[in-house]
């Protein structure tokens, strides 16, 4: 239903418009004040110095989960690859020697120049295989090659940046490493 608003007249003070000019550039004043001297008031971040906190929820750059011996989780099946609208996924599986697992992964890169972090590769995931809780978000490199993730850099993180996650605290230095090594009948070192 429409709604009649009532504009309040202007007395002669406003329509002076001087005055209310003022009042207008006062405001801007105690702004700029305010960025001067209460610098840490501002509701902003010196960026790059000071970096915003950001939550493991954030869909920031991948990484690829570990089983307690070191190797990828990944098993090659391609559904990540499949479902990504990008089409910046690239995967390589051969055959595993593990009994356990058909494949394993060879090659696994993502290029995250045309990546657009939707997030649509890790819910297709059917291992848990995929993350996205890195928490890095800004990506710096000097040549274009360089924002492509392979194998390797995608399965060098450290369990200790994921204290609360307990499929992470399973990869070798996490809390439960040893404890799943001889679930899986693996050599403890
Ligand atoms: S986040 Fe989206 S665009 Fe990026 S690799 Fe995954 S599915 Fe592809
Ligand atoms: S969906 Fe998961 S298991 Fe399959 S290829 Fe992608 S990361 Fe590997």
């Amino acid at each position: 239903m429409a709604r009649v608003i009532k504009q309040k007249p202007m007395n002669w003070v406003e329509r002076l418009y001087v005055f209310e000019c003022l009042r207008g550039l006062m405001t801007t004043l105690k702004h700029a004040a305010r960025g001067l001297f209460r610098y840490e008031e501002l509701p902003t971040i010196s960026y790059p110095e000071g970096q915003p906190e950001i939550r493991n929820t954030y869909r920031a750059k991948h990484r690829l989960m570990l089983r307690p011996d070191g190797t990828p989780r990944c098993v090659a099946c391609g559904m990540c690859a499949a479902a990504c609208p990008a089409h910046c996924i690239f995967i390589e599986g051969t055959q595993s020697e593990d009994g356990r697992i058909e494949k394993r992964v060879m090659r696994f890169d993502i290029d995250h120049l045309t990546c657009v972090f939707c997030g649509l590769c890790v819910e297709a995931c059917p291992v848990d295989a995929l993350r996205m809780d890195t928490k890095k978000i800004s990506f710096e490199h000097r040549t274009r090659d360089e924002f492509v993730a392979h194998l390797s850099d995608l399965i060098d993180w450290n369990p200790a940046d994921y204290p609360d996650d307990a499929q992470s605290q399973v990869a070798p230095g996490g809390t439960k490493n040893k404890q799943a090594l001889e679930t899986w009948g693996l050599e403890v070192k």
